[in-house]
């Protein structure tokens, strides 16, 4: 757990969330600001800031964060339709809670890029 991490906070039920699934590795709750009809994070228990953080150990619990998603998916009844999901990094993926989410977004057709024209110049460094 790191102190100041809103996910942790919501993971240790310090902060309310409309969960979705829960076991000991991960957590399952509705974004609270849904960008489609369907949108829920998918986030691990343990605390990783980014997608670069991830260590060798950690390679199962992203992989049963993906499959969680897809159960999910499958529960609330997008999945056969399909559905998006996104893991943002940093500032130029757009990360700005800095513990590893993943993203499930369905219920309509997602855009592809998933970025705007005016985002296409790079971000100075
Ligand atoms: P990011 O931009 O880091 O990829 O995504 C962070 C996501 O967390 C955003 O979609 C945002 O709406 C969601 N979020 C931020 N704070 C809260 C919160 O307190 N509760 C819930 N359920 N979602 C949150
Ligand atoms: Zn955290």
């Amino acid at each position: 757990m790191s102190a100041d991490c809103l996910f942790c906070k919501i993971n240790a039920k310090e902060i309310p969330a409309d969960a979705l699934y829960e076991d000991d590795q991960v957590l399952a709750f509705r974004d609270i600001s849904p960008q489609a009809p369907h949108h829920f994070l998918v986030i691990p228990k343990k605390h990783i800031s980014t997608i670069n953080d991830i260590a060798e150990e950690d390679c199962q619990i992203v992989g049963h964060m993906q499959l969680t998603a897809a159960k999910l998916a499958k529960q609330l009844g997008f999945s056969q339709q399909g559905y998006r999901t996104v893991m943002n990094c940093n500032q130029h993926g757009g990360q700005t809670v800095y513990h590893i989410h993943l993203h499930v977004l369905g219920g309509k057709p997602m855009g592809w890029p998933p970025y705007q024209e005016t985002l296409k110049t790079p971000i100075e460094q």
